[in-house]
């Protein structure tokens, strides 16, 4: 068990984290624009979880996706809009998003300014599943659905 890690501060510069490599958002394949993630915390001791932390640059979006597993998300940077199920919500440094079970979500930094949230999920964890067509076609049937994916 790495002691140190419980120890360590890792220092903030413009949404950079000192120690802590600047990823690409997903290499599965899944379609996004201009995502970058960084892995804060990756479970230690009794806390199985990963805190990460996202950004969306200005026009840019991350992957429309459901899952089983739960994402706790608190926008850290900037604004834009989020889709959750079938709602689309603006969304603002602070505010939090509980996204639950199988509901589908994005983030889109559609405001002007590049859109930063931290997502905390557990180590253990589904992997994300893509809309299928008729799903995606469900989804557009509502209109602030299909403006949102059309922004
Ligand atoms: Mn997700």
């Amino acid at each position: 068990m790495e002691k140190g890690i419980a120890m360590k501060v890792f220092q903030a510069k413009d949404y950079t984290w000192e120690g802590v490599e600047k990823l690409i958002y997903k290499e599965d394949g899944s379609p996004f624009k201009d995502v970058t993630r960084q892995v804060l915390f990756d479970g230690a001791f009794d806390l199985p979880v990963q805190f990460r932390y996202f950004e969306v640059g200005i026009g840019g979006y991350s992957t429309l996706e459901h899952h089983e597993h739960t994402h706790m998300v608190m926008i850290f940077r900037g604004k834009g809009e989020c889709l959750l199920g079938t709602e689309v919500k603006a969304v603002k440094e602070g505010d939090v998003i509980v996204i639950p079970s199988s509901v589908f979500h994005q983030f889109r930094a559609n405001q002007g300014e590049p859109l930063g949230f931290l997502c905390l999920v557990n180590q253990d964890r589904d992997k994300v599943k893509l809309p299928t067509e008729e799903e995606l076609e469900l989804l557009s049937s509502h209109e602030a659905v299909k403006n949102f994916l059309e922004k």
